[in-house]
């Protein structure tokens, strides 16, 4: 009880003291600033704190609706910048860059939240941060998954360290949001989506809190810089924006480390750092394919949360500093990008191959990692080794697995052609804002298909499906979940089939959605199982007959069906297998087309009767 006086005694103290006030004399401070870091805001706290701030700087801050949650929660996003242009397309003349920065996608994950009020206040209301506006506007969500924002409770978070009260890490419907980019089923992701092509910001990052290891740094993050996809912006973030913000991070008192840190052995960490493959379920992920530099921040959870909200303040003005400099060459990396997504399906079937997987290339390169000491000691309750650190330093050499692969690639066709009955997946080309053609007749043409099989899809649910992978991490494993091969043949397609061509600058998002190998397609995430289905079968006192007749007419087969009885026990034991050998071998089989992707690649996009 005395310590409990003592810290409301110093509470009151703190909150007394002149932080945050304007030279009117009115209270600027953030409610995570007036509660010294104990608790975090809820939604209607975090809109009216915004809305004042709008009020008392109306010409700088605009605050708009993007669309609303599965419990109907106003999504909003804030706008921020020097002479009240709001517009995106008055924004891009001007020539200005747009950092758009996403809180709390993970809710119980709010630093970024309450980092982005203190960042805002002092930009427009105390203005020592006004410069930051200079050539950049600044767009935030302060809270994206907001229906998980008010699932408040003291028990979301158990290896966090505060605040007291945390969100929720799914959405209402306890979808992962950040695993939902590419299948698009939150109507959250349905929102981001629309909005962020409005606004098509020049720089994106998603703010967390980890979860992992114990160590040093209380600020990691995780710029994408995939040489194969976009090798100018790649070189500008590895040798001017990470090394940067590195270095400005650290030069605000805090401790940063450029990578997102996974151990290859949770209970390990001498095994070394581990490699991170960004598929397009991640927002880091989409943003490869939209070709925008993406950046993860994580802070470390083990920190108090005043030490997580101010580090991933400085890291948000380090990277508006590097912004506001280098804002015309981001913004020409970035048309550079877009130009040549457009031009994918220009030479179709060329040399150069699309990649659609990366993972580790196999190599480490010895880093300096700031650890904490640990023991490790077997567990009577586990059973396997319990790893505990305390918080003394442990500076040593690790091997990290900093570099990439591709491991699967294809080659890209003029277009795609999609028959028009595959409504959700044309519905998530539309969610994606790719634009589509339809065809305005029947077409009957060459083009190429795949042809899949040796499937396998998860058991238990994963982001509310059941994929054809292991779930999460398997996603890079080529030929995991089955095997797709390529034919080239003559099909005919309804009218209304619609034709998705390669000269967007989404192309990228086009090609990973209908590329049955890719680790975020829409036949891995289940969306074409109906072709894995046999529909038609033969009665077993039908089937008798053909194969009784088949026998007689083909001594192959019925050498492979005996030599099966005497090499397969399972098979011969199973009277339903015995006959199904008949029927699989027959025409009558072939007629169930399993596995017949229907998705045609389009050798060229002449010729097709298009609306
Ligand atoms: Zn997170």
């Amino acid at each position: 009880m005395i310590a409990r006086s003592f810290a409301l005694l110093l509470a009151l103290f703190i909150t007394s003291m002149p932080l945050g006030l304007s030279a009117q004399g009115a209270d600027w401070r953030t409610p995570a600033e007036i509660s010294n870091y104990r608790t975090t805001p809820d939604y209607a706290e975090t809109v009216a704190y915004l809305e004042r701030i709008a009020q008392a700087a109306p010409g700088q801050v605009r605050i708009e609706n993007f669309g609303q949650t599965g419990e109907g929660r106003d999504l909003k996003i804030v706008i921020v910048s020097k002479d009240g242009v709001f517009d995106p397309a008055a924004v891009h003349a001007s020539r200005r860059a747009i950092l758009l920065v996403q809180n709390s996608i993970h809710a119980g994950e709010m630093d970024g939240k309450d980092a982005c009020l203190s960042l805002l206040r002092d930009i427009v209301i105390a203005k020592s941060k006004a410069a930051l506006l200079d050539n950049v506007v600044f767009v935030f969500i302060p809270v994206y998954n907001i229906d998980g924002h008010e699932r408040r409770s003291a028990y979301n978070r158990i290896n966090q360290n505060g605040p007291e009260l945390a969100g929720w890490r799914g959405n209402a419907s306890n979808l992962n949001l950040n695993r939902d980019y590419m299948k698009a089923d939150a109507p959250e992701t349905r929102a981001f989506l629309k909005m962020f092509h409005r606004w098509l910001p020049d720089f994106f990052v998603d703010d967390h809190v980890t979860d992992g290891a114990d160590y040093q740094y209380d600020v990691t993050f995780t710029i994408d810089a995939t040489p194969d996809v976009a090798p100018a912006t790649a070189k500008w973030i590895r040798d001017t924006v990470t090394p940067e913000l590195e270095r400005q991070v650290n030069a605000s008192g805090h401790l940063a480390f450029p990578i997102y840190i996974t151990l290859n052995d949770d209970s390990d960490p001498a095994k070394g750092l581990a490699f991170n493959p960004d598929e397009p379920r991640f927002s880091t992920g989409q943003m490869i394919l939209e070709d925008r530099p993406g950046m993860l921040v994580e802070l470390h959870m083990l920190k108090d949360y005043q030490t997580r909200v101010t580090g991933n303040y400085e890291i948000l003005v380090a990277l508006l500093n590097v912004m506001n400099r280098d804002a015309t060459k981001l913004i020409s990396l970035n048309h550079g990008a877009d130009a040549a997504a457009a031009k994918l399906g220009t030479h179709p079937f060329s040399n150069e191959r699309f990649p659609l997987a990366i993972d580790w290339n196999g190599e480490t390169r010895p880093t300096l990692f700031h650890g904490c000491q640990f023991t490790r000691q077997l567990s009577e309750v586990s059973g396997a080794m319990w790893i505990k650190y305390n918080h003394e330093p442990w500076n040593i050499t690790l091997p990290l697995a900093s570099e990439g692969k591709v491991t699967t690639s294809t080659t890209v066709p003029a277009g795609y052609i999609v028959p028009p009955q595959w409504t959700h997946v044309i519905d998530v080309l539309a969610a994606h804002d790719i634009a589509v053609r339809r065809t305005a007749a029947p077409w009957t043409g060459k083009v190429e298909r795949y042809r899949c099989g040796g499937m396998q899809w998860q058991g238990p649910p994963f982001e509310g499906r059941h994929p054809a992978s292991d779930g999460e991490g398997a996603g890079t494993q080529p030929g995991h979940y089955g095997q797709c091969t390529l034919m080239t043949e003559t099909v005919s397609f309804p009218a209304g089939s619609v034709v998705v061509p390669l000269n967007t600058r989404l192309s990228k998002v086009a090609i990973q959605w209908l590329e049955p190998d890719a680790p975020d397609s829409a036949l891995r995430w289940g969306f074409f199982d109906p072709i894995f289905e046999q529909r038609e079968y033969g009665e077993a006192y039908v089937v008798e007959k053909l194969a009784r007749e088949n026998m007689a007419k083909d001594p192959a087969l019925k050498a492979e069906f005996e030599h099966r009885i005497q090499t397969d026990p399972h098979f011969a034991a199973s009277p339903d297998a015995r006959l199904e050998f008949f029927y699989e071998r027959s025409p009558w089989y072939l007629q169930n087309r399993i596995g017949e992707y229907p998705v045609g690649r389009l050798l060229t996009l002449d010729g097709l009767p298009l609306e």
